[in-house]
């Protein structure tokens, strides 16, 4: 359903992605793994139109989306839930699901309570008063509400607990299930593992492997070769 194929992209005069190919699947979970400041928010920026793509192809639904705007992306499909969650920390956490909601979106604000059961036992806190763990549901939450087609990730499981990464793992599961793609931004190998159908490392704004889920001697290779710090 996505094909980014020799993906030129950057900011300004910075040239960071330099000829990048990936493709996520219907009803697939994709990993891209790196270090930082390999370029994998700017491989999901490029996506949704926020940096500056010079050359190559991006594909979604089979169209080429190169020319449409952030908002027209949106609404063929494709949300990003960023790092820094962007939540509305003077808003309730009910506020924050409220706002985002599409009237096209088959995801309600109570099919978000059935799955994110702590963000209903929290709803009527605010935004700013939440945990990360609690902060990174209510983001994806959110995002869901949109109704997408794509979920984009980025970095999910940063600075959180083990018991809350396993629940975030568990909904990446149940999202997938529900019909919606993910590709998945992480440092996290153990993460992509768990729920991916594919995986790809980035270094220097390109590919530098793929691979299944399994881990292999390989793939020990690469996260030591590239990911290691
Ligand atoms: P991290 O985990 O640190 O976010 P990353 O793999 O997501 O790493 P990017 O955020 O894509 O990496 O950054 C790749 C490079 O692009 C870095 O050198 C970064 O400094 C640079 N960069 C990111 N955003 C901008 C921007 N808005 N303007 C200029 N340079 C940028």
């Amino acid at each position: 359903m996505l094909e980014l194929s020799h993906l030129k992209a950057g900011y300004g005069k910075g040239e960071i992605l330099s000829d990048l190919s990936l493709s996520v699947g219907e009803g697939e979970i994709v990993s891209l793994l790196g270090r930082n400041g390999a370029g994998k928010t700017t491989t999901l920026r490029s996506i949704m139109g926020l940096s500056d793509v010079r050359d190559g192809g991006v594909h979604f639904l089979g169209r080429d989306i190169r020319q449409l705007s952030t908002f027209e992306r949106a609404r063929l499909g494709l949300c990003l839930v960023p790092e820094d969650r962007m939540i509305f920390s003077a808003l309730t956490v009910e506020e924050n699901l409220l706002v985002s909601r599409s009237r096209k979106s088959k995801w309600t604000l109570a099919d978000a309570y059935r799955y994110f059961r702590r963000l209903h036992e929290r709803r009527h806190s605010r935004g700013g008063t939440l945990s990360g763990g609690e902060q990174q549901m209510l983001a994806i939450a959110r995002a869901l509400l949109n109704g997408p087609r794509l979920l984009m990730l980025d970095e999910p499981s940063e600075g959180l607990a083990p018991t809350i990464v396993e629940e975030i793992v568990e909904i990446m599961r149940t999202i997938r299930e529900m019909g919606v793609s993910i590709l998945l931004v992480e440092q996290n190998l153990e993460v992509c593992c768990a729920v991916s159908e594919r995986l790809y490392v980035i270094d220097d704004g390109r590919i530098v492997s793929e691979s299944g889920p399994r881990k292999s001697a390989e793939l020990d290779e690469v996260v030591k070769k590239y990911l290691a710090v």
